[in-house]
């Protein structure tokens, strides 16, 4: 799959305020946002949707819907979860040049991922990087008594439990030697 996340907004620019782009945006979320959690082997989930481009009197306001199915690792077993993302956007992205005169302008836009480049190119990356790791989940469970796996063996406890003795806490080894006197 192609991304597609970067559009060409000098015919936009040129044209009036109030003019509008429909586009469909589209990312493979583990290029898109290395940073989540993504459960290993799991297939590549597409960030995608409609988008809406329109020319108002400072910039190109971006407005869209965008959805993906991510599969990010159990934070105890570490299989793989499918979590539903929602991705809301709306944002303001801001010349850097006049497209008319091609003279440079200096944004009255601090953040830079939501400048449109020398080149015309609107580029929702970045954007799209921040709010889909807004949007996912920090620590996700495939279920609420998930069993994770055991420390010494690596065994999925959820698949069965391993021979390994599991480490008992100093405090209890009284009791646990009473209790093996009176098996
Ligand atoms: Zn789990
Ligand atoms: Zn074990």
């Amino acid at each position: 799959m192609v991304d597609s996340l970067v559009f060409n907004v000098a015919q936009l620019l040129r044209e009036s305020i109030g003019a509008v782009r429909h586009v469909e945006v589209a990312a493979n979320l583990q290029h898109l946002a290395p940073e989540l959690e993504q459960a290993e082997g799991a297939s590549e989930a597409t960030l995608s949707g409609p988008v809406r481009m329109i020319h108002t009197n400072t910039g190109i306001l971006v407005q869209g819907h965008l959805y993906a199915e991510a599969a990010l690792a159990c934070a105890r077993c570490l299989d793989p979860v499918a979590v539903p993302l929602a991705i809301e956007v709306e944002e303001l992205f801001i010349p850097t040049i006049d497209v008319v005169t091609g003279k440079p302008v200096t944004p009255e836009e601090d953040d830079r991922a939501l400048w449109i480049d020398e080149h015309h190119i609107l580029d929702m990356s970045e954007v799209l990087r921040q709010d889909a790791l807004l949007a996912a989940p920090v620590h996700v469970l495939c279920k609420e008594d998930c069993r994770g796996l055991c420390p010494t063996c690596g065994q999925n406890l959820n698949q069965g439990s391993c021979d390994c003795t599991p480490d008992v806490d100093p405090r209890w080894g009284p009791l646990v030697e009473l209790l093996k006197q009176t098996k």
